[in-house]
């Protein structure tokens, strides 16, 4: 089995992240996944919910919304503005990521402030849900370091960091991080969440039309596991430049895609 390009099996993509492409968010990140390209931003508001106040529930909330720019995909994707109605895709995707990135936040230590998680994809060629959250993880990071540092919070919120992949059974072989083409071909198709202490959050996983054994099922998570491991140092090292990185310039832009 060869991979269409040319990855072993338990290859990650090219993963890259530019981090304060967006200025007036708190905190913001240019993730890609080889052609996977997300914006994830995270803004903070000083507000709750009106549900989390009525029940006078300790602490604030996080959110996310989720969205392909028309110009994402092959062919057009009209925004769901013009189509008067909300993907159903979409609305699945955000929930996955606001429920992903509560798992890593200690919700009682933000105070009374919602975080949105706003994910936008750039270029879509497949996970762009996996790239979303693990770039969601990165933009709430470089947030709560803001807000530290301007003494908004006395301590991290973040209780660890979170990270998604996907995996799948391609021409028979269970393979790590699917591109579109494997995504399309693949007769399994798993997007996995775990945490840097690599446990798991959540594990979606369905054979489609196809079945699997319970072999490939642990070789899916034996690869996720291994390709979170590797997100979650990437994480750490975006997060830790994010600091000194000027908010986006175009120096840093190009020499982020100036790689493929
Ligand atoms: N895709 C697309 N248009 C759509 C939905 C999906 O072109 O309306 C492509 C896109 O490349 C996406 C891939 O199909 O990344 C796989 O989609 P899926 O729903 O499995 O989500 P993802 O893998 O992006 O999380």
């Amino acid at each position: 089995m060869n991979r269409p390009d040319g990855r072993q099996i338990d290859q990650l993509r090219p993963i890259s992240f530019v981090p304060n492409v967006a200025p007036h968010a708190t905190g913001s990140v240019l993730v890609s996944f080889g052609d996977t390209r997300v914006i994830c931003s995270a803004t903070v508001e000083d507000d709750v919910p009106r549900w989390m106040r009525a029940q006078r529930v300790e602490g604030g909330w996080l959110t996310a919304e989720y969205s392909m720019l028309p110009y994402s995909t092959l062919d057009r994707k009209p925004r769901d503005i013009s189509r008067g109605k909300i993907d159903g895709r979409s609305s699945e995707i955000q929930r996955l990521i606001g429920r992903a990135l509560r798992a890593a936040i200690d919700l009682k230590k933000i105070g009374q402030r919602t975080v949105w998680i706003d994910c936008d994809v750039l270029q879509a060629d497949g996970g762009t849900r996996t790239a979303s959250i693990t770039g969601g993880c990165v933009a709430a990071a470089i947030a709560f370091n803001k807000l530290m540092a301007e003494g908004k919070l006395k301590t991290f919120p973040m209780k660890q960091l979170v990270a998604a992949v996907s995996a799948g059974v391609y021409e028979g072989v269970p393979v790590l991080d699917l591109n579109y083409l494997e995504d399309k071909a693949a007769s399994v198709d798993f997007n996995v969440v775990m945490t840097e202490a690599s446990e798991f959050v959540e594990v979606q996983g369905s054979g489609e039309e196809a079945v699997f054994t319970s072999e490939q099922m642990t070789a899916m998570l034996e690869l996720s596991k291994k390709g979170i491991a590797d997100l979650i140092s990437l994480q750490k090292a975006a997060i830790l430049t994010a600091d000194r990185a000027a908010p986006a310039d175009l120096a840093s832009l190009t020499a982020a895609f100036g790689k493929r």
